[in-house]
């Protein structure tokens, strides 16, 4: 399947009103080569019953939604496809309530749970690394707001970002909250985020100092003229992070959920530049079917709530 998605809403609507179309269309994004037997690894004899895949060899039998994010749910597909829609064509995505209002879904609840379900989904597993020149730094979520305020993290959560040089501009981004700013966390980001060989350019921060594998170029001025930051892109990337997390969610972010919304975040800027809004459906789609399941129970731990962070 070639990069099918609908354009507008009017084909979403007229092409996945029922249940079997969402089924096909996610088969198809699932197994673009067609079924394998997940246990068998024999493709070549197999029938489907009541949108199950049954396999003629060892008669292991399985949905397509089976190990993805829809797994086990009660709310239909077609509903999901909305979903999916709404979070991809809204430039700014969509909070929980905005989300259970235009779906007209029955509670709060579900709508949060879909929602942070489709946020994994919108990290591609073995994504690439950032490369090239690339600056670093972090960020604090919560207390008054974010901002880079001293390395002190108490009841605040801290982020790190990394933005890639793209001549004056942005290229892609990565973020993820990190426990603290020591070494370990600083260099643990940076290998899973930026290929080795990259120009890594953070402050004068000492955890960065001893990083292996990578030129580091370390940014250290005394005086800097108003407005001016020594690492622009990344201060341009936490300033947007934070009006997005304040605007579309009103800063009601608990810490234990940041990483969701920062992939959320990460999806959409790195595909800031796509021109068709379903292209984003397809990708999100498509990446829905590949991450594992994420139950319920997984995405409620208890919520301390970030003083100041909500409303
Ligand atoms: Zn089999």
């Amino acid at each position: 399947m070639d990069e099918d998605f609908p354009r507008t809403v009017l084909e979403l609507e007229r092409r996945f009103s029922r249940e079997e179309a969402c089924i096909e269309y996610l088969a198809a994004l699932r197994w673009p080569g067609g079924w394998v037997c997940p246990r068998c690894k024999m493709a070549d004899a197999w029938s489907i019953r009541r949108n199950r895949w049954l396999c003629e060899h060892c008669r292991y039998e399985m949905s397509v939604t089976a190990g993805t994010i829809f797994q086990d749910t009660h709310v239909p597909l077609t509903i999901w496809f909305r979903a999916m829609w709404q979070i991809t064509s809204q430039k700014n995505g969509i909070s929980a309530l905005g989300l259970q209002r235009v779906l007209g879904l029955g509670s709060y609840k579900t709508a949060w749970a879909m929602l942070h379900k489709l946020r994994r989904a919108m990290v591609r597993p073995g994504r690439d690394r950032l490369d090239g020149v690339v600056e670093v730094d972090e960020a604090f979520w919560g207390g008054e707001e974010i901002g880079v305020v001293g390395r002190q993290t108490e009841d605040k959560a801290l982020i790190i970002i990394a933005a890639e040089e793209d001549g004056k501009g942005i290229g892609r981004i990565r973020m993820h909250t990190i426990p603290d700013a020591s070494s370990i966390s600083l260099h643990g980001f940076i290998r899973e985020a930026i290929e080795p060989g990259s120009t890594v350019r953070s402050d004068g921060w000492r955890g960065y100092l001893g990083l292996d594998g990578y030129v580091h170029d370390r940014q250290v001025q005394s005086h800097q003229e108003d407005g001016e930051h020594l690492l622009p892109r990344v201060h341009r990337v936490i300033s947007l992070l934070k009006r997005w997390l304040l605007g579309t969610h009103q800063g009601a972010i608990g810490q234990e959920h940041l990483d969701d919304y920062l992939n959320e975040f990460t999806f959409r800027f790195n595909r800031r530049r796509s021109k068709s809004r379903g292209k984003l459906f397809y990708r999100l789609a498509q990446q829905a079917v590949q991450v594992g399941p994420a139950p319920f129970a997984t995405l409620v731990k208890p919520q301390p709530v970030v003083p100041g962070g909500v409303k």
